[in-house]
Parts: C-alpha cells; structure tokens; sequence
C-alpha cells in the first residue's frame, strides 16, 4: 500500500499519511529508547514483533468492544490506523509496584497493590511527561470531566483484558501504559485506544520464575529483548515464522 509524507518521526515508530482521508500508516522500527531516549539502540526484529502484539491486543480489544484506532496490519512492520488526535496523557495502569512507582513511594517492586490503580503524565519529553493529577488535566483543558470518566473506564477494561490475556499465557501484568486519541465522526467525537499496546508499554514477568519479558529487558541490560518479546509472542501465538529463533516451549498449567 502506498505510504504518503511522514507526518512524524518517533522513537519507535515514524507515522506516515494514509491512503484514505482519515488515516495514518504507523511504521515499527527497530529502535529502543530507555530514560527519555538518553540510552538508546537498534534492536533486530522488535519492530516487526510489536507490530504483530500491538495487531493481536488491539484485535481483541475490538472484540470485546473495546473502540481503538486499529485497522488493518499491512506488513512485517506496518499497520493501517484511524487518525485521531491525541490526548497528550500516558494513562498508566498499575496492578503490582515496579518502576517510578516503587521508587516514589519505596515499594518493594512485585508488591501487589490493593487495587489498580491509573495514573496520568503528561506526554512532553523535555518535561520527561511529569505525573499529573486530574485537578491538571481539567485545569489546563487537556481533556473535558467526561473524558476522563471514558478514560478511566476504557484504562481498567484494557487491564482486565490485557491481564487476562497474559495470566493465560503464564504472564503476570505488572503495569502498562496506553495512549487515547479522539476521532471525530460529524459533531460526535469518540475516544479510542491509539498508539500502541507491545512489551515495550508494559511490564510482564512470568509467573513462575518472575523472568522480565518487557522493557525493562533493555532499560536494565537483563539479556536480549528479542528473546523477551518473542517469548510473548511465541505464548501467544502470534510470532511471525521468520522473525526470531523459536525457543523450548513452556508448559502451562
Ligand atoms: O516508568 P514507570 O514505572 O512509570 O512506567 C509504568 C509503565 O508505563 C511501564 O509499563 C512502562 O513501560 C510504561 N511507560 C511507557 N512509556 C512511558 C512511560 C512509561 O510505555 N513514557
């Protein structure tokens, strides 16, 4: 399919003009970033293993009702999406402590929480994309009281579909982050689940032997991310046949 101009160059994807009015191609790229991209390298075959986990858990969202911007995926590394505006807020999603919020509050990392608990930062990376409260987000008009209500409800159905997904793969979901954008549909505006959803917006570790099968695979210099993902993928059935060596399956039960 005919990809249009870049209209933006991410750290791990560059979106290009669709062939439709109204849609955008998102573009899997290699490269992992870590600490608001002051590490950064090229990992071979993670563009095209989140390409494959962002169409599967997008797809069962869909399924479930659950609206996103997802299309159709076009190739090894592209997928056809609805455009949609950005809410510039990463909805974070936490059901055990790990990463800034183990270290905010001195949580040992893995600690259950009581409940999920969602979060927001604001998505500016000179900023670092602070934490903010809701009291900021009506404030400053980055998304209306209703909003945040869909928002919210659109957040815990992800976790208990996400959740759900990964504990029958002997996955344990520690956190995650999504990306909501509007689209417009005549004087309607609809929010939908945007961006991506792949090992590198969320944390997983297997129940069994706690193994991280994430990001922070790479942010933490634990082994080779690859492997990681193609270890969901491979569990989830999802791997694409020439991406990655196959590994001993894992039994689960
Ligand atoms: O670093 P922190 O513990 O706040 O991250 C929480 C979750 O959000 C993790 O799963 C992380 O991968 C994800 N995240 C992300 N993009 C960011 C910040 C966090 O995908 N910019």
């Amino acid at each position: 399919m005919a990809r249009g101009k870049k209209i933006y160059e991410g750290k791990a994807k560059d979106l290009f003009e669709g062939p439709e009015p109204g849609t955008i191609i998102q573009y899997f790229k290699d490269d992992a970033t870590a600490f608001n991209a002051e590490k950064r390298d090229v990992i071979d075959g993670k563009g095209v293993l989140n390409n494959r986990l962002s169409e599967y858990f997008m797809v069962g969202l869909g399924q479930i009702g659950v609206p996103t911007h997802f299309l159709k995926r076009l190739n090894m590394r592209e997928q056809l999406v609805r455009a949609c505006e950005i809410i510039p807020l990463e909805v974070i999603v936490r059901n055990y402590a790990a990463g800034s919020l183990a270290k905010r509050l001195g949580l040992e990392e893995g600690t259950q929480l009581p409940r999920p608990i969602v979060e927001y930062s604001y998505k500016d990376d000179s900023l670092g994309d602070p934490l903010v409260t809701e009291e900021y987000i009506a404030a400053f008009g980055w998304a209306s009281q209703q909003d945040m209500d869909d928002i919210l409800s659109i957040a815990l159905r992800v976790n208990d579909f996400l959740a759900g997904v990964m504990y029958g793969v002997g996955i344990k979901l520690i956190d995650f982050k999504i990306e909501i954008g509007r689209v417009y549909e005549g004087d309607f505006q609809r929010l939908v689940v945007a961006d991506e959803i792949s090992p590198d917006s969320c944390r997983l570790w297997d129940i069994e032997s706690g193994q991280k099968l994430d990001k922070d695979v790479f942010r933490r210099d634990l082994g080779n991310l690859t492997d990681a993902y193609s270890e969901v993928a491979r569990r989830l059935g999802v791997l694409p046949k020439n991406a990655t060596p196959m590994q001993k399956p894992t039994l689960i039960n």
